[in-house]
């Protein structure tokens, strides 16, 4: 028995019909969604994509660092972000955990501090906060941070200029290079926006389809093409 046979072997078993199960909380609510390993298998091309726009790839050359992420997520957020794990990892870049618990606020700080980290992505006001005095030479470290929309504020006020993630439902937005709003996946996702609260509806086939739900967000959209070339629809969170 070698690792390629064990492999080889295991590639013959029989897949769950899912990848996993997501859940969200709206008002107090729980919602449920399944996630298919199709679903999955496009989540992470679109994520490797989003990343590779940003630079992270694998060390272009010797002497020259660089690349290495710190991907700030809760084990519960894996169906958001494991496909941005899994990019990282196709695309050739190192990268650690960061937990979303202001506790371990340090492991992102010290993360930072000690490899060479070229972007945190999905960093939390609990985390920034968490990071206090630190937090300024964090961000005077790390050029490219990608922040949700709560903690936009205090990595402006330590020197920031953050790009925003955030989840949206089951969905997640994320901006490009261009700073022009949150990209959704518009072959997975459409948004609607009503007196300023967000729904969200299915595009593409996933295992899960919803019809204008309420995602307990407010927010703007924009549509029409960026400057980074994607079509379709970008989101910004007012609250
Ligand atoms: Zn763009």
């Amino acid at each position: 028995m070698t690792l390629a046979s064990t492999s080889a072997a295991a590639a013959e078993l029989p897949k769950a019909r899912l990848w996993g199960i997501g859940r969200y909380d709206l008002a107090g609510q729980l919602v449920y969604f399944e996630v298919s390993w199709d679903d999955w298998q496009r989540d992470v091309a679109w994520a490797r994509a989003m990343l590779a726009d940003h630079g992270v790839g694998a060390k272009k050359g010797d002497g020259e660092v660089g690349g290495g992420l710190v991907i700030v997520g809760g084990m519960p957020e894996s169906p958001w972000f494991d496909p941005f794990e899994t990019a990282a990892r196709e695309l050739g870049a190192p990268y650690s955990i960061g937990e979303i618990y202001g506790f371990e606020a340090f492991r992102t700080g010290m993360y930072a501090r000690r490899l060479p980290v070229t972007m945190i992505f999905g960093i939390d006001r609990t985390v920034a906060e968490g990071l206090g005095d630190e937090l300024a030479d964090v961000v005077a470290r790390v050029p490219v941070i990608v922040a949700r929309p709560d903690a936009a504020g205090l990595l402006a006020e330590a020197g920031a200029a953050p790009y925003i993630v955030t989840l949206v439902g089951p969905a997640i937005a994320v901006e490009c290079p261009y700073r022009s709003g949150a990209h959704l996946n518009g072959a997975e996702w459409t948004l609607a926006e009503r007196g300023g609260e967000l729904f969200l509806s299915t595009a593409g086939p996933r295992a899960d389809q919803v019809s204008q739900v309420p995602v307990g967000l407010r927010g703007t959209l924009t549509q029409g093409e960026c400057a980074c070339g994607r079509t379709g629809q970008r989101v910004t969170i007012t609250e």
